[in-house]
């Protein structure tokens, strides 16, 4: 019985150290993937993407809860609708679908999460570092600037958890998006899995990337976590595909017109940042 009670003691002890972690998942940063093709369901190479992806994303959780804490899992590409739940390990909570909500890959998160770990990202619109660079809608967005500098998905993902209080750890996906997610968080993990020129990728072997993704994910967890420091104000500067985009985002009385097909607006939050690109973009 006093056996017992030790390790009572001790799972107790574990449990008050349990944390739970927060993991949006896209398809464009996913090894070998290369084409959008492969990133759309029901099309060539859909489903060899849905499987790396899946792989991707159990082996940061498989670090999560080797370490003792908890994972839930936003499936954020496409329809939300890609991974394979059974596939990860046992224990792990997916959301699907979206949440109608204007954070998108990050609808969900809150301050109950301990971290947030980004797997399969890609690089911006306007950048020349994927065959599948974009920043949410291909179609109509050709590049998004916050405070002067080019932004991607991670920096608008990571702005809203920040705001939730909540750190970004650790980044998965293309070379170009680890280097620039390391610039604007320096103490992030990056685990770049592919090397993009022109409509080409150079990929590290499917299985090396499960590998370095579940260490990089057991590292993060690992080291301290720093808060990003956040601006009171927040300069979005939006280029179009499309000028009648433009022109219908003057509608919104905070929206000023720079040239035929830009657009921009001063916001003073990360969440009124995600609300006005999402109107913008339409
Ligand atoms: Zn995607």
């Amino acid at each position: 019985m006093v056996i017992k009670n030790v390790d009572s003691f001790a799972e107790r002890k574990r449990k008050m150290d349990k944390r739970l972690y927060f993991i949006s998942a896209d398809i464009e940063g996913v090894t070998d993937v290369t084409s959008w093709s492969e990133t759309e369901k029901g099309q060539d190479g859909y489903e060899a993407a849905c499987l790396q992806m899946t792989k991707e994303v159990a082996a940061a959780c498989e670090a999560i809860l080797e370490a003792g804490h908890e994972a839930v899992v936003r499936d954020g590409h496409g329809t939300a609708r890609n991974l394979i739940h059974d596939m990860l390990p046992q224990g792990v909570r997916l959301m699907r679908g979206w949440a109608c909500h204007p954070a998108s890959m990050m609808a969900g998160i809150d301050e109950k999460y301990a971290g947030a770990l980004y797997i399969g990202y890609h690089s911006p619109a306007g950048s020349d570092e994927s065959p599948l660079a974009h920043t949410t809608k291909y179609e109509n967005v050709a590049s998004l600037e916050i405070n002067g500098r080019l932004a991607s998905e991670f920096t608008l993902n990571s702005l809203y958890a920040a705001q939730q209080g909540v750190p970004s750890i650790f980044i998965s996906g293309d070379a170009g998006i680890c280097r620039r997610a390391k610039e604007e968080i320096p103490d992030i993990v990056t685990v770049p899995v592919k090397e993009c020129r022109g409509n080409s990728t150079f990929n590290i072997h499917p299985r090396d990337a499960v590998i370095r993704i579940k260490e990089g994910v057991a590292e993060a967890l690992a080291a301290p976590a720093a808060l990003l420091e956040l601006p009171d104000t927040f300069e979005m500067r939006v280029r179009l595909k499309k000028h009648q985009l433009a022109r219908a985002a003057l509608g919104h009385p905070g929206v000023r017109r720079i040239s035929e097909d830009t657009v921009a607006c001063t916001v003073h939050s990360p969440a009124e940042l995600s609300f006005m690109f999402g109107f913008i973009i339409g």
